[in-house]
């Protein structure tokens, strides 16, 4: 398959990657596992890594049914573009670099608005970290309003093709950080999102949670005061937890407890508002 194959259809770069995905899932699992090497939270366990790959399996068939919808609203605006931009290696990286910013700031919204949470939480709420954790997606994201994010790209002048390109590339990019087997990588650590910072963000030690939104740069994280090293030992998973292994259970029980407080009896608009829109209990530091 050629690139322009794959820009035309950016949907299929995820199943492209699928073979060094699974390269690195193996080898994890010979060393955590067989081997004994990595900590007891690195280790596979056959009914959650079921649940991984079915959350997987879901949030790409949500992704590509959605798409359709979000793929005519991305060209109907981007008969608004602002730039014509032609796409080089140049303006590729240009892309990448605005898209990762854009990520970061959807990514922080996915913490810190309930709303978004209930689709993101999905991703947080394992107690172990491996390669499979990066396949805990949630089916939700399209509704949660994950496009809207990138709609700035597409009004900036980049093509929408493109645009859902480097999404997914940023989205595949980030399997690689979900590991234990690498511990610090020297000087890419001042530049890059890597597995020791990406371990911080699924902290729930008290000075973890909420830190480290990267995607594929820290630059961010830095910039805007939400970067913190990984120091203690980092327990992993939400301070709510979720405590199944039922791929539906866990994308939607936030969802439901969101639904049943929000629509408890006696509440003021402005409380019902809050319960949708300030930041998730699940996840704040006093809880
Ligand atoms: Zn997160
Ligand atoms: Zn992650």
């Amino acid at each position: 398959m050629d690139i322009a194959e794959l820009i035309n259809h950016p949907e299929l770069l995820l199943l492209v990657l699928a073979p060094l995905f699974f390269v690195c899932i193996l080898l994890e699992w010979y060393l955590g596992d067989r081997r004994q090497k990595l900590p007891v939270s690195a280790r596979y366990h056959a009914k959650e890594v079921l649940c991984n790959f079915s959350l997987a399996a879901m949030h790409q068939g949500a992704d590509i049914l959605a798409g359709l919808l979000i793929a005519k609203l991305y060209l109907a605006v981007f008969g608004w573009k602002l730039f014509d931009i032609q796409m080089g290696p140049f303006t590729f990286v240009l892309l990448m670099v605005a898209q990762d910013f854009c990520y970061y700031w959807f990514h922080r919204a996915s913490h810190r608005i309930r709303w978004m949470w209930a689709a993101h939480v999905v991703h947080h709420s394992s107690e172990n970290m491996n390669f499979s954790t990066a396949f805990r997606q949630s089916l939700m994201y399209p509704f949660a309003g994950m496009w809207v994010f990138w709609l700035p790209l597409v009004i900036l002048g980049f093509d929408p093709n493109w645009v859902v390109f480097v999404v997914l590339l940023n989205l595949g990019l980030q399997f690689f950080v979900h590991t234990q087997a690498v511990r610090k990588l020297g000087p890419l650590e001042w530049l890059f999102n890597t597995p020791s910072h990406h371990r911080v963000h699924h902290g729930r030690n008290p000075q973890y949670i909420d830190k480290n939104y990267a995607g594929i740069l820290i630059i961010w994280d830095k910039l805007f005061g939400t970067f913190v090293p990984e120091d203690e030992t980092v327990i992993y998973g939400i301070t709510k937890p979720v405590n199944s292994f039922n791929p539906l259970k866990v994308t939607f029980s936030e969802w439901r407890d969101m639904f049943s407080d929000v629509t408890t009896k006696g509440l003021s608009l402005s409380k019902r508002l809050g319960i949708l829109f300030a930041p998730p209990a699940s996840h704040q530091k006093d809880d």
